[in-house]
């Protein structure tokens, strides 16, 4: 597929959405201190837009003109890029909003967008004041590129736009219980490592998936009418050949555009049908962590699958199955900062490149997350989009 790169005209005018509560909370002085010299610099002018509370930028985006901006800027962690890609979908100009540039520049805690660029671009790995005055002359440069997103489908009906990761079991608990230390910024992820090390938990579930290469014979693509139980409004999914019901939940994330004008999920089918015959479905059904990722990194300093890029229209699907030991674990923690996990050898630890995936527990138990933000356990399923947004960098 043909990539198109665009350059930002200059002068040029970039929208600014910063969360001043991200991480250390130092984000808007740390915008002050040293993004703005770098872009009267380079004759970017900007507009700040300070958040007051969660989902200020996303109602903001999916609501507001936006046409005077050649740039929506993230200066905040990875949820506020969630909020803002999420709330670009929910427009009715969609398709055209996409078209413009985001970019992100690390102010939060969970920084892993903004360390996978960097690392794209191929600096050394960074963190802190280094890692953002590398996202902001990256801004500065001005190159934009087409960026995967992964749509994500939940039983009860959510549909999300994902650009950085879906997991559920260990990591993602340790996402969530890290928030907590959020204060300690980067090093949040190490306490939540700890933490969870101590109550290690097994989670059952099915784990189905479509390989990169495997060639899709064809199959009913997604669609509302051929879900025999979407107009009652629940699913069923199947354990064991067994149905199991989940109830429909109103939650955020249900979009008011109309479905049929968003990309279609032709990889998917409803959850009350088994998944299509050639995708592979996992034997073992007892994980520690299942935990899909397109970009290279977790964090500032997880270094989670270093082959992925921006758009190589691949899930890089990793699980680890039970009978790992907490030491073993540990081992494997310190390893992802490098990015040797996988040459540990473990024959739980599995890593295998996707194109789209389902999951689907037994029961409601562990965490799950999308790009770090918490979701309620239930069966998820989902499929890359390629090059459906663009991003600053390179
Ligand atoms: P971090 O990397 O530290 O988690 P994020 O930018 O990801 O920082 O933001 C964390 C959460 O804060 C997100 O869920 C976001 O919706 C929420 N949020 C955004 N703006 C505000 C605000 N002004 N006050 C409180 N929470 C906010
Ligand atoms: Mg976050």
């Amino acid at each position: 597929e043909g990539v198109t790169y665009g350059l930002l005209p200059r002068p040029c005018r970039v929208l600014v959405l910063l969360n001043p509560q991200s991480g250390t909370g130092r984000a808007l002085q740390l915008f002050q201190s040293h993004v703005q010299p770098m872009l009267t610099e380079a004759n970017i002018a900007f507009t700040v837009f300070v958040t007051e509370r969660p989902n200020h930028a996303h109602d903001f985006v999916q609501n507001g003109d936006l046409s005077s901006w050649n740039a929506l800027v993230v200066m905040a962690g990875d949820g506020l890029m969630f909020e803002v890609v999420n709330g670009l979908m929910k427009r009715q100009d969609w398709e055209s909003a996409l078209k413009k540039p985001l970019c992100i520049l690390p102010g939060g805690s969970g920084n892993a967008l903004a360390a996978s660029i960097n690392h794209y671009a191929g600096n050394e790995p960074a963190i802190k004041e280094e890692l953002l005055t590398n996202c902001t002359y990256i801004l500065c440069k001005g190159l934009h590129t087409p960026m995967d997103l992964v749509s994500l489908r939940t039983a009860s009906g959510k549909r999300l736009f994902s650009f950085l990761s879906f997991g559920w079991g260990f990591i993602s608990d340790v996402d969530i219980t890290s928030e907590r230390y959020r204060k300690l910024g980067n090093a949040r992820f190490t306490m939540g490592t700890v933490q969870c090390l101590a109550k290690l938990e097994v989670y059952k579930g099915r784990l189905s998936y479509l390989p990169v290469g495997e060639t899709s014979a064809s199959s009913s693509p997604y669609s509302e009418q051929s879900s025999s139980s979407g107009q009652s409004g629940h699913h069923t999914c199947y354990r064991n050949g067994h149905p199991i019901r989940i109830l429909p939940q109103t939650a955020p994330g249900v979009s008011h555009v109309p479905e049929a004008t968003w990309p279609e999920d032709s990889l998917l089918v409803p959850f009350n049908q088994p998944v299509p015959q050639h995708w592979t479905v996992e034997p073992e059904e007892e994980f520690i962590a299942i935990f899909a990722i397109y970009q290279s990194h977790l964090g500032a300093d997880y270094v989670m699958a270093p082959k992925a890029k921006l758009h190589d229209g691949s899930i890089h699907l990793f699980y680890l199955k039970a009978g790992v030991s907490r030491t073993a674990l540990l081992k494997l923690f310190l390893a992802i900062q490098k990015g040797t996990h996988m040459d540990l050898n473990y024959p739980q630890l599995r890593y295998i490149p996707v194109r789209a995936f389902r999951i689907e527990p037994f029961v409601a138990a562990g965490l799950m997350t999308v790009d770090g933000e918490m979701l309620p356990c239930e069966p998820v399923q989902g499929q890359v989009h390629n090059q459906l947004c663009r991003i600053i960098g390179g």
